[in-house]
């Protein structure tokens, strides 16, 4: 077998932030300028739409997106695939394995659905809504509505008269469940920001990041100021504005942090349970879209997952990003971010120092790979017989470097070449 070693990687960065310093930092690797050649390129998805269908990528190359990233991380469509996912379970499995995908809040898109949507609106009176911009991000354009006529505004301003219509599409909407209930600690609620990295759709191999965060809102919860924005979105880009913010202390719990303070008040069963219910997330939303991507053996993807707990402890999906902010709004959060990046770089492993069969890599675990991954050396033996455990640990000890030192051999670097 041919085996391709690079002596030096030539990286593109269309980002100014953590990624950016990380990828100067890596032994061996060198920045390229404008139209250079290139073997990696951390780009953005406006690079992938303008250059991805007409450029030739060498076998070892390697780019950040799949070509149809959008099918997972805009909300109509994540919905949609959610949707028709359900459905072809309760077909070929039944309904018991279709209510395993009952972790996204109920959603319809708008204009086009409006009036499915207005049946289930009035169906649930008194219940509160959230309506959100498809593609926007940051909690750009979104507000929480009860009553029909508080959305006749947006409805007058959003949808255009027939003339107009050819003109410029409307911005779609989707308008979504608000989950009423949320889990708070200290009265604030948070949701949980997740990484997930995707190396191939077929077969679908995933990896789950062990650090992650929980945002805070800033302001104590409550159901009677529906247009406060602090109160009700838990985005940092949010928060940040908010006129207490503290940047010393910022909006952000580790995950590790949290997992502790989930496990002493509920205990280790219940939070472990928590976790495996996060985990079917995950891998339920890949799967929904397995055969939708366009799978590119070039391509890879760090996936930020947003989840929010409500008083019960059930995970609720609220979104997928493609883009997770690789900006850091803390030392603490800088550190993650580095960490977290670092290891994608060891994952994605342009130097060949992998086998190809490892189930760890630094905070990375390997949880999905044609089918789940259970870890080696535990497994549990109960009336008789053994369960296997799965080979995920979000909130768990990340001593990754240690791992990494047993893991990696230095890279030669360009004296080889
Ligand atoms: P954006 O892409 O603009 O960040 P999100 O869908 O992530 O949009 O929503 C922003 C924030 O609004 C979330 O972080 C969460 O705090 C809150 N939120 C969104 N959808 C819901 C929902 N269905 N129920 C409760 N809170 C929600």
């Amino acid at each position: 077998i041919f085996m391709f070693k690079l002596t030096c990687v030539r990286f593109k960065c269309s980002l100014t932030n953590t990624i950016l310093d990380v990828l100067h930092q890596r032994a061996g690797w060198v920045e390229v300028k404008e139209d250079g050649e290139w073997d990696f390129n951390w780009c953005d998805v406006g690079w992938l739409r303008e250059n991805y269908d007409h450029s030739y990528m060498e076998e070892h190359v390697r780019i950040c997106h799949f070509r149809n990233h959008y099918e997972l991380t805009r909300k109509n469509l994540m919905v949609k695939n959610l949707k028709r996912y359900r459905k072809t379970l309760e077909r070929e499995a039944g309904r018991l394995e279709a209510a395993k995908c009952d972790f996204f809040p109920c959603t319809f898109e708008l204009p086009s659905e409006y009036h499915l949507f207005v049946e289930e609106f009035k169906r649930s009176p008194g219940s509160t809504w959230i309506m959100k911009p498809v593609a926007r991000s940051q909690g750009k354009g979104i507000f929480l509505f009860r009553k029909l006529k508080d959305i006749m505004e947006w409805k007058k301003n959003g949808t255009r008269s027939e003339e107009q219509r050819d003109e410029a599409q409307v911005e779609s909407y989707v308008a979504q469940h608000y989950i009423e209930d949320p889990y708070l600690i200290n009265g604030r609620k948070f949701d949980l920001r997740v990484y997930v990295l995707v190396t191939s759709y077929l077969p679908l191999k995933a990896w789950l990041y062990r650090d992650g965060f929980a945002r805070f809102s800033n302001t104590r919860f409550s159901l009677s100021s529906i247009d406060d924005q602090y109160v009700h979105l838990t985005n940092v880009a949010v928060q940040k504005t908010a006129p207490d913010y503290d940047p010393e202390k910022g909006c952000k719990w580790q995950m590790h942090k949290l997992r502790l303070y989930l496990t002493a008040k509920h205990g280790s069963e219940t939070v472990e349970a928590l976790f495996k219910d996060i985990d079917n997330i995950f891998i339920r939303s890949l799967q929904s879209v397995q055969k939708v991507i366009i799978n590119d053996k070039h391509c890879f993807e760090l996936y930020g997952f947003d989840i929010l707990l409500d008083q019960d402890l059930k995970p609720w999906l609220i979104e997928v990003n493609a883009s997770p902010s690789l900006t850091a709004s803390s030392q603490e959060d800088y550190e993650l971010k580095c960490r977290l990046l670092e290891d994608t770089l060891h994952v994605v492993d342009m130097e060949g120092r992998l086998t190809g069969r490892e189930k760890r890599v630094g905070g990375y675990d390997l949880m999905w790979n044609e089918g789940p991954v259970y870890r080696e050396d535990v497994s549990l033996e109960t009336l008789g017989s053994t369960y296997q455990i799965p080979n995920t640990h979000l909130g768990c000890v990340n001593d990754r470097k240690k791992q990494l030192r047993q893991l990696l051999r230095p890279f030669p670097g360009p004296k080889r070449a």
